[in-house]
């Protein structure tokens, strides 16, 4: 085994490679962009080396610079997780050429597998079906033409280099074939360096099921059962699951048999990935082989309780597999879902921000969470905007249903947009539920996945109220505690309350939804009274550091989370998430001033003014600029006596969350 290892990679992938080598006694080294100086993968690692600026064409993407970081650190072999550089054969070649072991397969496997086209000729010879098509070396416009005739349409044009869902155009008749090609022709050569491409048949509600290989270096090849990947959204798996649904023992020996031939037919060894495309009455057909670790082999591990990368580490260091396929079993069944930071209402639009808030489930025997971000991180421009899997296991399909969806109920996000709420819905729509699956699943219960968005139930409101309540009076008894005065008054414990009437109303709004809350202050607790409602509510709670709330609502006992931004209030109640926004004519900001009354931005939103002038010096809360956000106009105010040395953004400028707005100097 390795004494130190390098990973040539970033986010969850890179944490969970360094966990493995670490259980396994092996150091690990990585590596990071001028973005991930703070990264949860460089604070992870044994030790840490800068390769270059955040871009990853200069950095994650430079060879030469992490095999001279691995030589440099003295590690003895390189991990490339996936993405990256996990299936570029010239790199590997480079690492063999320093003397570092590539962990992972032959860098003729690499190559073999490099192109569709090429992968699909070998298939083909070593006898796994395939999908009717073309994937020859002739590209003549007018010849494809005449091949997608023989084939028949709807057909795929695929880019033979292509991958992660992209370099692929559908086409209905024949008419489109030729500006399909050549679209799909340009976006090959701009993304994958090749025009090539290959025609498929275009098959009716696929489901998509791939088999997990390793080889070894004694020429042994097992494969370790499906991972079953059908809920795609524009081809890029949204949730994986194994074993397959509905997988007969015969037909997983059959595909099982292929996937190993496949495998052994390019020399295959380390860990990797052949997919194939499933027809619903379950004939398979070769899709393409993945020559690295994949996204979604957590599933794999928790069905056999393999650790994929120890097997990797194991391989790569010479020694055979440490079972062989009789002993390898499936036990019950694992669901994962890719949260990402994307709004899924639009058009799954990629988030970029600060994760000011950040709650995962907790990990147990049924949960894993692989993760590489943690509270107050940022989701950055240059990289994938996956925030991590949630990995779930349980006796039965049905079990570990209700366990994601309860494990989904646990997150907590403020800062960026993400899939949460959408993957909720996924989980529990019927035709998941009853694995009636396909590649088109989501697209077919559009109507079900994309509701309108609904009312905000009256427990929000409530919550939302109670815990405002709280945090004043959380706020109150610590400036009490801090002026230290032995006749404040927050030292009695009757209710009374400092700067509240006995009775006031809060206002708080969800778009165009407005409520008020009538509050009255009660010995323990408030009473609280939706707007339109005779029916008050006796409220009681406590509420946590992190804005986590145990609720009493007329002897109804609940817990939620309530987290502050600027006037924002994001409630996560019942495993929804209900965006409020504070509009209490009171309302002063942030607890003791807090992070958010400085001089950022409370929420992403557009700079309308800049009132200060530059230079000019100023009093305490003098009003600097203006930015509206959530239809609403939020006024920023100096946070002491001083002056504006510069304002970062213009009128008009989106703002994210947390940006820097203002350049102050305070008065000394
Ligand atoms: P998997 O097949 O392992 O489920 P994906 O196909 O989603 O995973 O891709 C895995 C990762 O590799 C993703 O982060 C994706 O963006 C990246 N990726 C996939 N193909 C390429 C490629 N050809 N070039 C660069 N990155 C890629
Ligand atoms: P990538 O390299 O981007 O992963 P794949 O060839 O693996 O490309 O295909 C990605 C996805 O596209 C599949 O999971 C499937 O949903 C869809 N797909 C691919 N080939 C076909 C086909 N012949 N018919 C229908 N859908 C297909
Ligand atoms: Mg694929």
């Amino acid at each position: 085994m390795f004494n130190k290892i390098l990973i040539a990679n970033r986010g969850e992938i890179a944490c969970r490679v360094i966990k493995t080598a670490r259980r396994l006694g092996v150091c690990s080294v990585a590596v990071y962009s001028a973005a991930d100086a703070g990264a949860r993968h460089v604070r992870l690692a044994d030790e840490a080396v800068l390769i270059g600026p955040a871009a990853a064409a200069e950095s994650y993407l430079v060879g030469s610079r992490i095999i001279a970081a691995a030589i440099q650190t003295g590690a003895q072999a390189i991990h490339p997780g996936y993405g990256f550089l996990s299936e570029n054969a010239d790199f590997a070649e480079e690492c063999a050429r320093a003397g570092l072991v590539f962990i992972g397969p032959p860098v003729s496997a690499i190559r073999a597998m490099g192109s569709k086209s090429a992968a699909k000729t070998l298939m083909e010879n070593a006898g796994v079906p395939l999908v009717p098509g073309y994937h020859g070396e002739n590209q003549d416009p007018e010849f494809l033409k005449s091949q997608a005739k023989k084939i028949g349409y709807p057909l795929l044009i695929k880019a033979s280099a292509g991958g992660g869902g992209r370099g692929m155009r559908i086409v209905n008749k024949t008419e489109e074939f030729l500006d399909a090609l050549a679209s799909c022709q340009r976006e090959a050569k701009a993304g994958f360096g090749s025009d090539q491409v290959l025609l498929e048949r275009y098959l009716d509600r696929p489901r998509h099921i791939e088999f997990q290989v390793f080889g070894d270096s004694q020429g042994k090849v097992v494969h370790l059962f499906e991972r079953d990947c059908s809920v795609q959204r524009r081809h890029q798996k949204v949730l994986e699951e194994a074993p397959a649904p509905g997988m007969s023992a015969q037909r997983r020996a059959a595909m099982g048999r292929a996937a190993v031939e496949a495998a052994k037919a390019v020399g295959y060894v380390g860990a990797g990935t052949v997919e194939f495309i499933v027809n619903q009455d379950g004939s398979f057909y070769f899709m393409e082989m993945n020559t690295r670790l994949q996204v979604e082999h957590p599933v794999s591990e928790m069905i056999t309780g393999l650790d994929l990368v120890e097997w990797q580490l194991r391989v790569a260091a010479g020694e055979p597999l440490p079972l062989a396929q009789e002993q390898l079993a499936i036990r019950g069944h694992a669901l994962e879902a890719r949260i990402y930071a994307e709004d899924a209402d639009k058009g799954f639009l990629p988030s970029t921000g600060r994760l000011s808030h950040l709650a995962q489930p907790e990990e147990s025997l049924h949960v894993r969470v692989d993760s590489g971000v943690e509270q107050n991180d940022e989701i950055s421009p240059h990289y994938d905007a996956m925030i991590a899997k949630l990995i779930v296991w349980d006796e039965t399909r049905e079990r570990a249903l209700a366990r994601m969806l309860q494990a989904l109920a646990q997150y907590r996000i403020v800062g960026v947009a993400n899939n949460v709420a959408f993957l909720t819905r996924l989980v529990a729509c019927p035709a998941f539920a009853s694995a009636d699956l396909d590649t088109g699943l989501i697209e077919r219960e559009r109507d079900l996945l994309f509701p309108a968005t609904a009312a905000t139930p009256p427990q929000a409101w409530l919550v939302a109220a109670l815990a405002e309540l709280l945090r004043e009076a959380r706020a109150a008894h610590r400036a009490a505690a801090r002026e230290q005065d032995p006749h404040s008054p927050w030292h009695l414990s009757d209710g009374w309350r400092v700067n509240s009437a006995a009775r006031r109303t809060l206002r708080f709004r969800h778009g165009e939804e407005e409520q008020s809350i009538a509050v009255a202050y009660l010995g323990k607790g408030y009473s609280l009274t939706l707007g339109g409602s005779t029916q008050a509510t006796h409220a009681v709670g406590e509420l946590g550091e992190n804005g986590q709330l145990r609720a009493d609502l007329d002897g109804m006992h609940l817990t939620a989370t309530v987290v502050t931004a600027g006037e924002r209030r994001h409630v996560f109640l019942h495993g929804s998430s209900h965006l409020l926004a504070n509009v209490d004519p009171l309302y002063h900001a942030g607890e003791g001033g807090g992070p958010d009354g400085g001089l950022t931005a409370p929420m992403p939103g557009k700079v309308i003014a800049l009132i200060a002038a530059v230079g000019v010096h100023l009093a305490k809360g003098a009003p600097l600029l203006i930015l509206e956000a959530m239809k609403m106009e939020h006024t920023l105010t100096a946070p002491a006596a001083g002056k504006v040395i510069r304002f970062r953004y213009a009128v008009g400028d989106q703002v994210t969350d947390g940006a820097e707005l203002v350049e102050f100097e305070i008065d000394k």
